[in-house]
């Protein structure tokens, strides 16, 4: 059998192809636009196939759930304290907590040295590792694995993360179905590429970044802490930083983001988490933060039922308008922008005041408002795409 594995424009770095090699033939690296991918060992590789299968990308996975019984909610975590410490409403670390008393393992995301990576957790005490949005592609490589093992031992398992780890995750079990397993996944801005991380850390003024994003300014404000040469924990301003700055730009991301085969309103993951921007029915919770639910299997919906949240039901209507990636994903045409296509050669090579210019919208002198012109007319045409594609869809909803 020729193995051939998803190509650089559509492999999402989920790293389930590596889980499923018995021979471990499969490497993750870094390629040159500082993105993870998946490169097979020849010496290794008996050619089995199971990395293919494993694939959601190639093999005849589907994510779309069939019954459309998806309902969207606005929810919060009636524990302040676990509020406070996530990104939204703290609906994640409600349900995970959940799923801890229950005696469960739960999955999901940290950052350790500057690098997200997938963890699993048994305590409750452990749960402020996974809480907050690392606003980076995690490290999943085995943890589909592990999940798989704690499935076969009948814990309830709790794996939480962006829609294609979960698909790579179902893709993995193939027919494998466990009544344990729950899982969760994320409306997803996409996610970006290494190399402003490694800049930003280059600089040395800052050794570690230890979170994106907290509430000390209220929901929705992005701040980067870093930990200074002194190791001690700095608030950085997002004005002339490159982190949070080319992530909300997208120019870095990874290609399979501007084209992602998961999103859709009715996913295969038993709920889905977001920010639940727009909100206009809760105007006093906005200081400490709204998350948006939504509910896709009975699964799903027990677990959300007995976690501790406030739950109140919303419309597709309501979420939509301000989170259109629940539909359709990412900017429409970054992927065939020179500065993606170019992004390992500009990082390599180019200086701190073009690179901010170019990929984080900061702009050192004048001679580059041609190009901000440019960025923001090529904004509005994707607003403007973006808005007719949600009215259209909406109306098919009703
Ligand atoms: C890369 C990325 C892009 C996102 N884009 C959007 C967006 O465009 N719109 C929107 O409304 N929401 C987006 N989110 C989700 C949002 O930031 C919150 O995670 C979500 O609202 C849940 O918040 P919470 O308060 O319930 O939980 P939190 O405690 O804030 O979130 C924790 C959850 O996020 C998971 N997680 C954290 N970092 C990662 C990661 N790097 N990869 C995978 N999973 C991770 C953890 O495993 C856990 O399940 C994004 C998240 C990530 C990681």
């Amino acid at each position: 059998m020729k193995i051939q594995l998803a190509s650089r424009f559509e492999c999402t770095g989920c790293m389930a192809c590596a889980d499923a090699c018995a021979h471990k033939a499969i490497n993750i690296v870094i390629a040159d636009d500082g993105h993870y991918y998946p490169r097979i060992e020849k010496s290794k590789c008996i050619e089995c196939g199971l990395c293919m299968k494993s694939c959601p990308i190639i093999s005849d996975f589907s994510y779309e759930r069939e019954d459309k019984m998806s309902r969207p909610y606005a929810a919060w975590a009636k524990d302040d304290k676990i509020r406070s410490k996530s990104s939204s409403g703290g609906a994640f670390a409600a349900i995970a907590q959940q799923i801890l008393q229950e005696g469960g393992i739960v999955i999901g995301v940290t950052i350790e040295s500057s690098i997200a990576k997938h963890i699993a957790i048994e305590s409750i005490c452990e749960l402020y590792k996974l809480q907050g949005s690392k606003y980076q592609q995690s490290k999943a490589v085995g943890i589909y694995q592990q999940a798989l093992s704690y499935l076969k031992t009948g814990r309830k398992v709790l794996f939480s993360g962006t829609a294609c780890q979960i698909a790579g995750l179902y893709a993995f079990l193939g027919k494998r179905t466990f009544k344990n397993l729950v899982t969760v996944d994320l409306i997803c801005a996409g996610v970006p590429s290494r190399l402003p991380i490694d800049k930003f850390l280059c600089q040395k003024d800052f050794v570690e970044i230890v979170s994106y994003r907290d509430k000390v300014d209220g929901w929705g404000g992005c701040c980067l802490t870093v930990l200074n040469q002194s190791r001690k924990m700095v608030r950085k301003p997002l004005n002339g930083e490159l982190v949070i700055s080319s992530f909300s730009s997208s120019l870095t991301d990874r290609y399979s983001c501007f084209n992602c085969k998961f999103i859709g309103l009715y996913r295969k993951a038993d709920i889905t988490l977001a920010d639940f921007w727009g909100d206009k029915d809760f105007k006093e919770e906005h200081r400490a933060g709204i998350s948006l639910v939504i509910i896709h299997s009975l699964l799903g919906k027990n677990l959300v039922n007995t976690s501790d949240l406030k739950l109140y039901e919303s419309t597709w209507e309501k979420c939509l308008l301000h989170n259109p990636r629940l539909v359709y994903g990412k900017v429409l045409m970054a992927k065939y922008r020179l500065e993606r296509r170019l992004l390992g050669y500009f990082w390599g090579r180019k200086s701190l005041s073009f690179l901010l210019a170019l990929y984080c919208g900061i702009y050192s002198n004048k001679l580059w408002y041609p190009y901000k012109v440019f960025k923001y007319l090529v904004w509005k045409y994707n607003m403007y795409v973006i808005n007719k594609k949600l009215t259209e869809f909406i109306s098919t909803l009703k």
